[in-house]
């Protein structure tokens, strides 16, 4: 490079040699690239921040620790100014000049009936929503997995657009910080309900449970954590074998023959009922534990008594409780809510079968954030 001994000429050499880096980890040997030089703290597992600090400035888990404690606990967006980053004037200022928390801005919030919805935007201007409900003693935040879903479920607003592309960790992570800070300890759930298919974005979905769980940091305990498919078997078969033991695992099933199943729910072409089944039955489900079955109340198409009928048939021999929740239309959707009196007589017939149901009032429907209803808008609003 030929110029002047000037100080953005020695910069520009100084780029040119290493291939763009502008940062090197602690040793000086090994240059960072340019975009890698942020350190966005919802990316990184306890194990891996301790690596990367150290990788970067020489430290370890004694400051690891600090950072997860002082960012996930107390909820302190000023890192470089608690006491384990002070103590080093250095390191206090990499810390200030690195460390970001990175998830997209929240940029709308609704109350209404004790259900808050909020909206956030991310870095490429998409848009995920994610929903907390109040119980009597705690929360639980319902988080969204996707911008979209490829499922195509028909009574589903996300389905509607196809999938947009997967969450990154960082993303997912920063839907449950946002609730805690809103909320403190009493945030203790966590549901994978929202919007997108939990198992189609497998990786980036186990890796944000590890950051969530950490003890160090949020600690969402592992019971308190569900994790709801349309069923994906692959997905199941891999959690099952591989995942963290104690998370709940919830069916969104919704129908009980493959006629009805593959018309609202086009994944049941490639699983049908009798495969699910084998599936779940192979499952290692832990002692006490029992599948959770959604199933949308669709007034004339899945709540007959033939229907109630064959969901207590399939659901022979299979630990499980049905979550009865009523469908929640959307703007343009060609079902509608069953009325009060079509939800009693259809919890009714189930009762009757000895199902085992939990039925719990509809909330947030005027919010759009009731079950089925997240991202029913535009993506890019
Ligand atoms: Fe996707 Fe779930 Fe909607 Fe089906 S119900 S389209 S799996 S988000």
């Amino acid at each position: 490079m030929d110029c002047k001994p000037s100080f953005l000429c020695l910069w520009e050499r100084h780029l040119a040699a290493n291939n763009g880096a502008l940062w090197y980890d602690n040793r000086g040997k090994m240059p960072l690239p340019r975009e890698n030089h942020k350190l966005n703290l919802f990316e990184y597992t306890y194990p891996e921040l301790v690596t990367e600090l150290d990788r970067r400035y020489g430290k370890g888990a004694f400051h690891a620790a600090a950072i997860y404690r002082g960012f996930y606990q107390e909820m302190n967006l000023n890192l470089a100014g608690i006491p384990a980053i002070t103590a080093s004037r250095n390191f206090a200022w990499q810390v200030s000049r690195d460390l970001v928390a990175d998830s997209g801005q929240v940029v709308l919030e609704k109350e209404q009936d004790g259900v808050l919805k909020f909206v956030t935007r991310l870095d490429d201007g998409l848009e995920i929503e994610s929903v907390i409900l109040t119980m009597e003693r705690h929360q639980t935040v319902c988080i969204s997995s996707q911008v979209g879903c490829r499922m195509g479920c028909r009574f589903c607003e996300t389905g509607k657009n196809g999938l947009v592309r997967n969450l990154e960790v960082a993303e997912i992570v920063g839907q449950v910080y946002a609730a805690r800070m809103r909320f403190g300890p009493d945030l203790r759930n966590v549901v994978f309900m929202g919007m997108g298919e939990p198992f189609d974005n497998y990786d980036k979905v186990l890796k944000a449970i590890d950051v969530i769980n950490d003890q160090r940091g949020l600690d969402i305990a592992l019971r308190r954590i569900t994790v709801s498919t349309a069923g994906l078997a692959e997905g199941i078969r891999k959690f099952g074998a591989t995942g963290p033991p104690l998370i709940k695992l919830a069916i969104s099933l919704n129908a009980p023959n493959d006629r009805l199943r593959s018309e609202l729910m086009p994944i049941n072409r490639s699983l049908p009922l009798d495969k699910l089944k084998t599936l779940l039955r192979a499952y290692p489900l832990k002692k006490k534990y029992y599948f959770l079955f959604a199933y949308a109340q669709i007034p004339g198409v899945n709540d007959r008594p033939e229907h109630a009928a064959q969901l207590a048939h399939y659901l022979e021999q299979l630990p499980s409780k049905v979550n009865l929740i009523p469908f929640n239309p959307g703007p343009n959707s060609s079902y509608r809510a069953p009325s009060e009196e079509e939800s009693e007589r259809f919890r009714d017939l189930l009762i009757a079968r000895r199902v085992n149901i939990q039925q719990r009032a509809t909330r947030g429907r005027d919010l759009m954030a009731a079950c089925g209803q997240l991202g029913s808008t535009a993506y890019p609003r």
